[in-house]
């Protein structure tokens, strides 16, 4: 039963069932050696030299961890919000009591680089935070550029980006990019259940971290690296869900993270193609839309449930808009396991509904 909402997305069988094997003490040597090579395969798809630190929590947890870690109480920290996740990000940032401001900009439109360097120059910053592929708005932001500036014109800054919906669907090079910071979940573009997270951490994040009080206990990233050393966590691990890890990633690198890309992209376009054929518009502006969810215009009048209540008897659900933009858009997921046979099946039922 295909899924095209933008999490929790489908999961393969052979990795849910990867989650029935026994358990194991976490401070065994087995578990530990599953755990090490799990954390060797995120970094080749964090494309990361660091570390890779895993969380029993989901993806907001670690925009917590990003603000309690880089952001002194006397410090200051940018978020670019063009998007509800991106807004969260922030009100996380004020309810850790972290100085915060917004960069905003029309959410139909991608934070630039341009924007960042005006900031940047009237305000320094202990961290930039950016959204990659904003969820509630099928818009990936030009997090390569941003950090390029970041780092250009303030080189202490961390630059934190959030990939939940997009790590492993789209390009994101870590290191070669410049990210310090680089979080995502499990049940997104990742196709695994939810209740991970994941947290690409360079040395200079780590070093930071270290200058900072008040970090917190359990999202401490001191402390997290101090057990990840010897393939651990602090407190207990989701063994079921590290399992399922570490058998969905010897898939996705079987795949292959440039076919994975490509099999993304190719469903974006086709979905563009699809609305642009049916008279709808997409929201965000050309050149800034996401390769794993697309966002599309729509009258009010045009019933999402309704629509869905069709598509359920063929075992299919698209997604409604988000927020504010929810009586006026909708949302076509193609991320984590789906394929073009998938998109066409939706699109021919889709087709079906509006001739009908
Ligand atoms: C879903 C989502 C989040 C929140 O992640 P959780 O794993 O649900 O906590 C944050 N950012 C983006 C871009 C998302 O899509």
């Amino acid at each position: 039963m295909p899924m095209f909402v933008p999490g929790p997305v489908d999961v393969a069988a052979e990795v849910a069932a990867a989650q029935t094997q026994p358990m194991l003490p976490h401070r065994s040597k087995e578990f530990e050696a599953i755990f090490h090579r799990a954390e060797g395969k995120l970094r080749q798809v964090f494309m990361t030299q660091s570390r890779v630190l895993i969380t029993a929590s989901s993806g907001t947890g670690l925009h917590e961890a990003a603000v309690r870690n880089f952001v002194p109480d006397d410090g200051r920290a940018l978020f670019c919000t063009n998007g509800a996740f991106a807004n969260r990000w922030y009100e996380v940032g004020v309810a850790n009591g972290k100085p915060s401001d917004k960069l905003e900009t029309e959410w139909s439109h991608p934070i630039t680089a341009e924007l960042v360097a005006d900031a940047l120059k009237k305000q320094h910053y202990d961290m930039v935070a950016v959204v990659h592929n904003e969820t509630s708005t099928g818009l990936q932001n030009p997090v390569k550029e941003i950090a390029a500036v970041v780092h250009e014109l303030s080189p202490d800054t961390l630059v934190c980006v959030d990939a939940v919906s997009s790590l492993s669907g789209a390009r994101i090079e870590m290191d070669a990019w410049g990210i310090d910071f680089l979080l995502t979940s499990s049940q997104k573009a990742f196709a695994l259940p939810p209740g991970l997270g994941f947290a690409g951490t360079n040395d200079r994040a780590l070093e930071k971290a270290k200058t900072v009080k008040n970090r917190g206990w359990y999202f401490d990233l001191v402390l997290l690296e101090k057990h990840r050393a010897k393939d651990s966590t602090p407190a207990t691990p989701a063994n079921s869900l590290i399992y399922a890890l570490d058998v969905q990633l010897d898939r996705i690198l079987a795949e292959g993270l440039e076919n994975r890309y490509a099999r993304h992209s190719a469903m974006a376009a086709r979905t563009q193609q699809w609305a642009e054929d049916h008279d709808f518009e997409l929201f965000p502006i050309e050149g800034y839309r996401s390769q794993t969810v697309s966002t599309i215009k729509k009258a009010e009048s045009f019933d999402i449930s309704a629509l869905n209540k069709f598509l359920l008897q063929r075992g299919m659900r698209i997604a409604s808009g988000y927020g504010p933009f929810k009586p006026t858009t909708f949302r076509i997921a193609h991320m984590g396991e789906l394929t073009m046979a998938d998109m066409e099946a939706l699109f021919a039922a889709m087709e079906e509904y509006l001739k009908g």
